[in-house]
């Protein structure tokens, strides 16, 4: 089927009340990638790094399956570096620096084996970069996409374009009300799905992911973990192991939709237990299902 992603590949330095990393692999494309490198392979992954990016990292990559032709290595540049703060409430999190580096001049390049991908995730980038990717595809049969708050304040118009051409857009509870000026998540959903996708899944941290079409609502939980250390990536992986699970099934249906929720928040689960992509770097198919069995009990009761 083929599943291409693109996003950013970055070295983040995160703390969090539980401790901290510095020069850790990060970026969107990473965590949706790994993610998604449990269900399908290869992943086609299309990002830029600088020639200081450690080959350690691509080993990883490539032992997950993850094809690295379309990452694009700038010699003579810096792999795009952020560093972030958590508060006690894991759920406020402060930038301590954003350096853009190679991706100020970033040009996706899909390679030619790349352009049949039938499943598409665009990760967190400039949303005109996203669209230029989409320009250089044949016809995916799904587009998921991700955004953040920066690029809804600073560049609407183009991140309205690229949204239109989006199967389902994935976004977290303050950037649905940003991007809609809608306070009310369900009525913010419904305002997006006209706006061109057809499904919206909005992110509520520790309280799960809704998932909003048309004529449908679907709600899974978040897993009551006890020890959460790092929840940077969590949304990433969640869209990964959801479009990681259709990519590997490439069935569309309702039902299918929720356990592909349902997958996301599994991914998303392991992700946020540890630093970095530590979480996600060796699990079994076994525990993912394990874990999946588990969401379905969580939430599961008779008529009477
Ligand atoms: P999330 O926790 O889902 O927001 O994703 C965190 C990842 O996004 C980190 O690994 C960062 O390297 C990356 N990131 C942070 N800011 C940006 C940005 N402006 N553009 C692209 N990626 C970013």
């Amino acid at each position: 089927m083929g599943l291409l992603v693109v996003g950013s590949v970055a070295i983040d330095s995160i703390e969090t009340p539980f401790g901290s990393v510095k020069d850790a692999l990060g970026g969107s494309a990473i965590y949706i990638s790994v993610a998604a490198s449990y269900f399908t392979a290869p992943v086609r992954l299309v990002a830029v790094v600088g020639g200081d990016f450690p080959r350690e990292h691509i080993r990883f990559l490539e032992s997950r399956d993850i094809d690295v032709d379309g990452l694009q290595i700038v010699r003579e540049g810096k792999t795009f570096r952020w560093g972030g703060r958590y508060h006690y409430d894991l759920n406020m999190r402060d930038s301590l620096y954003t350096e853009l580096n190679v991706f100020e001049k970033f040009n996706p390049v899909v390679p030619s084996g790349y352009k049949n991908s039938a499943y598409v995730c665009l990760g967190n980038i400039d949303p005109t970069l996203q669209r230029q990717v989409l320009e250089r595809l044949g016809k995916p049969r799904l587009v998921v996409g991700d955004t953040m708050n920066y690029w809804i304040e600073h560049k609407p118009k183009e991140l309205a374009e690229t949204i239109r051409f989006m199967d389902v857009l994935v976004v977290n509870e303050s950037e649905a009300r940003l991007l809609t000026n809608e306070p009310n998540l369900i009525k913010a959903a419904k305002q997006i799905i006209k706006t061109g996708p057809g499904i919206v899944i909005i992110k509520k941290g520790e309280h799960g992911a809704v998932l909003v079409t048309e004529q449908t609502i679907f709600s899974a939980p978040a897993y009551p973990l006890e020890n959460i250390n790092d929840p940077t990536g969590a949304g990433d992986a969640f869209a990964g192991g959801f479009i990681g699970w259709l990519a590997r099934t490439d069935d569309l249906s309702a039902e299918n939709l929720k356990r592909a929720v349902v997958y996301g928040s599994t991914l998303a689960s392991f992700c946020v237990e540890k630093f970095s992509v530590e979480g996600m770097k060796d699990l079994t198919y076994l525990q993912i299902q394990d874990r999946y069995r588990s969401f379905m009990q969580l939430s599961r009761f008779d008529e009477r």
